[in-house]
Order: structure tokens, then C-alpha cells, then sequence
């Protein structure tokens, strides 16, 4: 087998999504809708920024409109809030961004909170995450529903399998281990204080990292014929697994770049387009 035959390419899986949104655009344009999605970052961190950028440059890609705004690192919970609750009343603003993590004096749950359930693209808020758990419509954790695009995309199954996902955060690990179980997987999910963890993860049909620690995952903790998909994004552009050792072993594995992290933004505009519609169908 090649090593392309293995690769979950998210790039391809990205441009599908982006093509999709990019007409779903144009039809709301000719409905005299340009929908837009607003991003939301405090402070300088150089790594948010970047992501930012990126979000907001995919939306003129596909023909949105993104607003930014930038507020200082000494932003309180009080102001952050009431930005969010200006761009929630803004009939404009299909989606809201708010760049995580945002700095330690924030509370950010309650800022996430704070966003308009019609308005939450980027899926954080905590009745948005009740949605997904009870697989009620609505808008899913970006990442999450990301991973499962691609699963989706190259038609794996997810049926009946083990998952196994390692990290527990509310954007990333809890959810995207609720979407699995929805989609009828055995679901296990690990954090730093799981005990043993190479032998739970060798039990895996369908690993997802989530972890935050370089090349943490080894090629020898995983069964053979394994479907990875690998979130992380750490320094040096390398991931939560050791794509080296894991490749031989593995049916197939997101790279990184080039896996989830294209799929995501996608992800943020295709749920965007989703609640422009929606501004559509009301104000028609
Ligand atoms: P996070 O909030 O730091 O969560 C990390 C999780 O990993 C926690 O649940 C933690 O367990 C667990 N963990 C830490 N050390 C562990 C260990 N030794 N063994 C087992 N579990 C361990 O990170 P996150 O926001 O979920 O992000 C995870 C990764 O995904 C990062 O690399 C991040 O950059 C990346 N990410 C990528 C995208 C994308 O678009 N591609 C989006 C978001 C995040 P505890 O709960 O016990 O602390």
C-alpha cells in the first residue's frame, strides 16, 4: 500500500466543504444576504492571531464577509460580554468567533455563554454541547464535527467500532466522543489520569488525539489497521501522534497540516452559511 493511500487527506475533504459553502453563498447573495461572521480575539497571543487570520481569509474565499474585532489582553469578563451581546443583537452577524483561549482573568465559560445560540458557528456554548449530546439540531463544536467529516468523507464506519479518544476538553475531546457514540461507537474516553493508557488505546478501531503533546501517540501502542485521526497542533507544525512509527501500522491517519485543522475552518463557514440561511428564510 502507498503511504497516500493511508492519508486522510483534509485538504480535499476542506476544499469539498468550501465548494459546497461557496454556492450556498452565492444563492444567499442572490437573495440579497452576504452572510458574515464575526471574530472575536483579545489579546496578542501570536498563535490566536494566526488562527484568526486564517478564519477570516477563508471567509473571503468562499465570498463572506467577516468582521474582526480586536480587543486589548486587559479586557475584563464585563466588556467582553457586552461586545458579544452587541454583535448577538446585530442583525447582520450570522456567526460569532471568540478566539480561545482567551486570557486567565476571563471567565470564558461565561463569555462562551454569552453567545446567542443562533449565532454559535464555532459550537462552544454549553446548551450547544447539551444539543450535540442529546443529537438535537443545531450547530456542533467545530473540531468535533470536523473529525467526523472526514471519517464520513472516505466512508469508514463508525458503527459498532471502539473509539478511543484521548483529551477530555469541552471543544474537543467530550464532544467529538458524544458524536461518535451517537453514531452508535463503543466509545472510550482518556485523560492524564488514565492508567495504562497503550493498552486501551491498542483496543482502538478509531483513535482520535486530542491531547495537546507532540508526537505523544506511538506507532506501538496501536492496533494494526487503526483509523487515526489526530488533532493536535503543536509547535513546529507536528501532532498529537508520532506519524513516523504510527503510518506502517495504521489503514489510514490525518497528517498534520493537512488533516483536521483544514476541515475545522470549513467547518466554521459551512456553519455559518447554515445560519445565514436561516436569516433568509425569516426575513423572506
Ligand atoms: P486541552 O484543553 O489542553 O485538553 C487536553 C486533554 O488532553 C485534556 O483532557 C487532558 O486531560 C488530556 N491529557 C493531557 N495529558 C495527557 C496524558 N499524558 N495522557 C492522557 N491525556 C492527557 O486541549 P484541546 O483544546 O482539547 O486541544 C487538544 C489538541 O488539539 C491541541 O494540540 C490543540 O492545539 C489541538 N486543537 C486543534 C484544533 C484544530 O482545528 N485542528 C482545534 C482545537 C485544538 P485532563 O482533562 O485530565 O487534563
Amino acid at each position: 500500500m502507498q503511504v497516500q493511500d493511508k492519508l486522510l487527506d483534509g485538504r480535499r475533504v476542506a476544499e469539498d466543504i468550501r465548494a459546497n459553502v461557496a454556492k450556498r453563498v452565492e444563492a444567499l447573495k442572490e437573495r440579497g444576504i452576504v452572510p458574515c461572521l464575526a471574530t472575536i480575539l483579545v489579546g496578542d497571543d501570536p498563535a490566536s492571531v494566526t488562527y484568526v487570520r486564517m478564519k477570516r481569509n477563508t471567509c473571503e474565499r468562499v465570498g463572506m464577509n467577516s468582521r474582526s474585532v480586536h480587543l486589548p489582553e486587559e479586557t475584563t469578563t464585563e466588556e467582553l460580554i457586552a461586545t458579544i451581546q452587541e454583535l448577538n443583537a446585530d442583525e447582520a452577524v450570522d456567526g460569532i468567533l471568540l478566539q480561545h483561549p482567551v486570557p486567565a482573568h476571563i471567565d470564558e465559560r461565561a463569555a462562551f455563554d454569552a453567545i446567542d445560540i443562533d449565532k454559535d458557528v464555532d459550537g462552544v456554548t454549553t446548551l450547544g454541547f447539551g444539543r450535540a449530546a442529546f443529537d438535537l439540531p443545531g450547530y456542533r463544536s467545530c473540531t468535533p464535527k470536523a473529525i467526523v467529516s472526514i471519517i464520513d468523507y472516505y466512508e469508514l464506519p463508525i458503527e459498532g467500532k471502539h473509539a478511543v479518544v484521548i483529551g477530555r476538553s469541552p471543544i474537543l475531546g467530550k464532544p467529538v466522543a458524544i458524536m461518535l457514540l451517537n453514531r452508535n461507537a463503543t466509545v472510550t474516553i482518556c485523560h492524564s489520569r488514565t492508567q495504562g493508557l497503550p493498552d486501551i488505546v491498542r483496543q482502538a478501531d478509531i483513535l482520535v488525539a486530542a491531547v495537546g503533546k507532540p508526537r505523544f501517540v506511538q506507532g506501538s501502542w496501536l492496533k494494526p489497521g487503526a483509523v487515526v485521526l489526530d488533532a493536535g497542533y503543536n509547535e513546529g507544525n507536528v501532532g498529537d501522534v508520532d506519524f513516523e512509527s504510527s503510518l506502517p501500522i495504521v489503514s489510514a491517519i490525518t497528517p498534520v497540516p493537512g488533516g483536521v485543522g483544514p476541515v475545522t475552518i470549513a467547518t466554521l463557514l459551512q456553519q455559518t452559511a447554515e445560519s445565514a440561511e436561516k436569516r433568509a428564510t425569516r426575513s423572506s
